[in-house]
């Protein structure tokens, strides 16, 4: 048998796996590709290798049939309030921290047994059911994940949690908006997103942007990181959640506040830009021009 729960068939998509849907669904094979991780990938990664790690998705740290790595995420309003429970493909997006319906951060693991939330893994000890228990369920240790407790995140104004809420919520990925503008192309602004995070969560000194912004975010007191120099993906929801909102907010009132914080925090300009292609001309030639003028307030 091929192997299915003990590899990323989602985000790696395999030919044979989408011609069989299509041979039992009777639906087009194009149509359902279009439904995977993979799919998703090809429009907001312009970097993204079938078996390496992706951008912008969270890793599930696959061992046989565990999951070592929290890379599901889920509401638990959404898993209670479905008729039949069933896990969203944008739970697995790095940048989706907060659901579009009930406006709660996202959990990243069952909060009675602190594992990973393994959904398919129902059928456990009776391999001849062919329903199988309800999704909303942890498999480990039979909490209802629809009853587990929920946060919810405020951005200081409303401003800001239109701004990021819109990126965050995105759903045909062919344009994004952002301060006032709309861009043709969603990758283009993830990209910019992506880079900004890279600064903001560095281990150099580049780092203290995320001080220079915090600071002007939230005034009274603010969230450190947990660590420096993680990459994105591997940072819990609260962390991602916080870094995304900071980067959207960073580059509204163009170029205004990025010129602030980027001199109060004395950042090395050239860093953002540094290894990598396909950032747009706006940005690039922002970030190289050296004789900006502070805008008076
Ligand atoms: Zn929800
Ligand atoms: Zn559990």
């Amino acid at each position: 048998m091929a192997p299915v729960w003990n590899r990323d068939v989602d985000r790696m998509a395999p030919p044979w796996l989408i011609e069989r849907l299509a041979l039992l669904t009777g639906r087009p094979a194009a149509e359902i590709y279009e439904t995977t991780l993979a799919d998703l990938a090809d429009k907001i990664d312009t970097d993204h290798h079938p078996n390496g790690n992706s951008t912008w998705l969270l890793p599930l740290g696959i061992w046989h049939r565990e999951r070592l790595k929290f890379g599901l995420q889920f509401c638990p309003i959404c898993l209670r309030m479905d008729e039949d429970p069933y896990i969203r493909r944008s739970w697995r997006l790095a940048f989706y921290t907060e659901c579009e319906h009930h406006r709660t951060l996202l959990l990243d693991r069952c909060p009675s047994c602190g594992k990973p939330h393994t959904y398919f893994r129902g059928e456990l000890g009776d391999r001849n059911a062919i329903r199988a228990p309800s999704m909303a369920i942890c498999t480990h240790c039979g909490f209802d994940l629809g009853y587990a407790p929920i946060d919810r995140f405020e951005w200081p104004d409303w401003q800001t949690a239109v701004a990021v809420r819109t990126l965050q919520f995105m759903n045909d990925f062919g344009w994004a908006a952002l301060d006032g503008k709309t861009y043709g192309k969603s990758a283009e602004i993830l990209l910019v997103l992506r880079r900004v995070i890279a600064m903001l969560s560095s281990s150099t000194k580049d780092g203290q942007l995320y001080d220079a912004v915090a600071d002007q975010i939230w005034p009274q007191g603010y969230h450190v990181l947990g660590s420096r120099g993680e990459p994105y993906e591997a940072r819990g929801v609260a962390e991602r959640h916080r870094l995304f909102g900071m980067s959207v907010w960073l580059l509204q009132e163009w170029p205004h506040r990025f010129e602030m914080c980027v001199r109060i925090a004395d950042v090395r300009r050239s860093y953002f830009l540094s290894g990598i292609g396909g950032l747009p001309t706006w940005f690039v030639a922002q970030v190289q021009s050296a004789d900006y003028v502070p805008r008076r307030r």
